[in-house]
């Protein structure tokens, strides 16, 4: 017999109690075996001045179960308060986020009838690494922060969920046009490790005629995966044209630990009416479950809600102006149907996925144990960035020229990424913020920080102003950095 096993969970703001209510009602009919610990976080911690929304026996509960049903929660409007979402995946290793898009025609309308696809996004790094500065007064920066082994992880995820979900393709969305390095880089991990999956159909997109096709032809697409703020957007353009983002649950998986989720919000519009439609968590369930090794309860809840849709038993948001039933009533319907399957959509049969100690999808060991590689990592020059609002960029680039000394030579200046010394177009708009790039000089020397830092100090000597540097590195004699537009 199944063991009861721990669960976190927050009922969560706005309609959130009211739709937890009713999922853990159909999960109690259902057998689900599941002992719940319930924790407060969201707007009631928020406003009683805890600025992460989430207070210390609450984490104490989610590293004790490892598994998180969670409710959603309203952020509160103003300065202050951070993400609680971002916040419990970045704290927990919660590093992929996996959301299935279905349409549910012909009982939710759509204009994509045969749309069923699963976007699968890296959930910790790229621009969420939340590292921002201002530079100047008119320049501010966001770092987009893409690793190999934090690729390596999401891309391997989104492999191994294919193979055990018996999915044909996965695709890569990435803009490695333009960022050849960051992107690039996921790309190229992506191409590695579909080389370990010969039976999984593989392609890649650059994300805008991605995001296109994703509009116009869903149906085209089986596993997609992505970085993390192309994710965001592709999977909420994805729940909404499969006709309502009322029915998509969502996960985020750690090693450890692991968080089911219903993707709308706390709909504060409707809350403490009954109306709301509980099918996003119940989706949320139905994945928690899968994970937790309960997948005959998963295929009894996901068919009898399958079958309730096909009744035509439907809350406000779907039913369109035909009759509709409240919150409770909906997962009533459900429980009546425990145990049949529908007819006109296909029934689902969850198996049983590999479980371990801890969780049922422990993915990264190849990760951990990966080979440390042998990496030759040799210092080819830097880029100076200065403050500067008065000077010419041919006057700049005739001062720098001179303060190169023998180790350095001045390559370019550029501005956003714009060549502006030496030989720059008059018409080229400029700010206050300019990136000069050094190259070392063969034999000179001037490959050590110690040379840098000693032009460092001639710049400064020279009164010009230098908000940060980059050092340029060549990896195994291949450049790590970008050329500057025009260089
Ligand atoms: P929302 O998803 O809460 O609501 C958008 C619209 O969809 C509203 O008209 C709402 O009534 C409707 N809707 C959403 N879920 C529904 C359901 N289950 N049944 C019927 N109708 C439903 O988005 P929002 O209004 O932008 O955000 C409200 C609050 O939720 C904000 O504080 C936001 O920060 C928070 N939020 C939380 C999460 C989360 O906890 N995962 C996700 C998104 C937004």
């Amino acid at each position: 017999m199944t063991k009861e096993r721990a669960i976190t969970i927050a009922r969560g703001d706005g309609i959130g109690p009211e739709i937890m209510d009713a999922t853990l009602k159909i999960l109690e009919h259902a057998g689900a075996k599941i002992q719940p610990e319930f924790i407060d976080i969201g707007e009631k911690i928020y406003l009683s001045g805890n600025s992460s929304g989430i207070p210390d026996e609450a984490w104490d509960s989610l590293r004790r179960t490892k598994v998180f049903f969670k409710g959603p929660i309203t952020t509160p409007q103003g300065g202050g308060y951070k993400s609680l979402n971002v916040t419990i995946r970045k704290t927990l290793g919660l590093y992929a986020n996996v959301r299935p898009n279905v349409s549910y025609a012909p009982f939710v309308e759509t204009k994509h009838p045969n749309m069923d696809l699963v976007i699968i996004r890296e959930n910790e790094e790229d621009l969420y690494a939340g590292i921002e500065h201002q530079q100047t007064p008119e320049v501010v920066q966001c770092l987009k922060l893409i690793t190999r082994p934090g690729s390596e992880k999401i891309v391997r995820y989104a492999f191994e969920y294919a193979k055990k979900n018996n999915r044909k393709k996965v695709t890569c969305f990435t803009k490695d046009n333009i960022m050849k390095l960051t992107d690039g880089l996921f790309h190229k991990v992506f191409r590695e490790v579909a080389e370990e999956y010969p039976e999984i159909e593989t392609e890649h997109w650059i994300i805008d005629i991605g995001m296109a096709k994703i509009a116009d032809t869903p149906q085209d697409f089986d596993v997609i995966v992505m970085p993390n703020l192309y994710g965001d957007i592709a999977s909420d353009v994805a729940a909404q044209i499969t006709g309502s983002v009322g029915l998509a649950g969502s996960a985020n998986i750690g090693d450890q630990v692991a968080m089911f989720e219903a993707i709308h919000g706390s709909a504060p519009d409707i809350a403490g009416k009954g109306i709301a439609n509980p099918s996003g968590l119940i989706n949320g369930a139905i994945m928690m479950l899968v994970h937790i090794g309960q997948p005959e309860v998963a295929t009894r809840i996901h068919n009898a809600w399958l079958k309730t849709l096909e009744d035509g038993i439907h809350t406000g948001d779907i039913a369109k102006g035909a009759s509709s039933v409240g919150t409770m009533a909906f997962a009533e319907a459900v429980i009546e149907r425990l145990g049949q399957k529908p007819s006109t959509y296909t029934p689902v049969e969850y198996k049983q996925v590999e479980q371990t100690e801890d969780t049922a999808f422990h993915l990264s060991p190849a990760v951990k144990d990966r080979p440390k590689q042998d990496v030759v990592r040799e210092l080819d020059g830097v880029d100076v960035f200065l403050f500067n609002n008065e000077l010419t960029p041919d006057e700049i680039g005739q001062k720098l020229e001179e303060l190169a000394g023998p180790e350095f030579k001045l390559a370019v200046i550029t501005n956003r990424g714009v060549k502006v010394y030496p030989q720059g177009f008059p018409e080229t708009f400029t700010t206050d913020h300019w990136r000069c790039r050094f190259e070392c000089m063969e034999n000179q020397g001037g490959n050590s920080n110690k040379e840098i830092i000693e032009l460092l100090n001639r710049i400064h000597q020279a009164d010009l102003e230098t908000i940060k540097t980059e050092n340029l590195y060549k990896f195994n004699g291949e450049r790590g950095y970008s050329l500057g537009q025009g260089q």
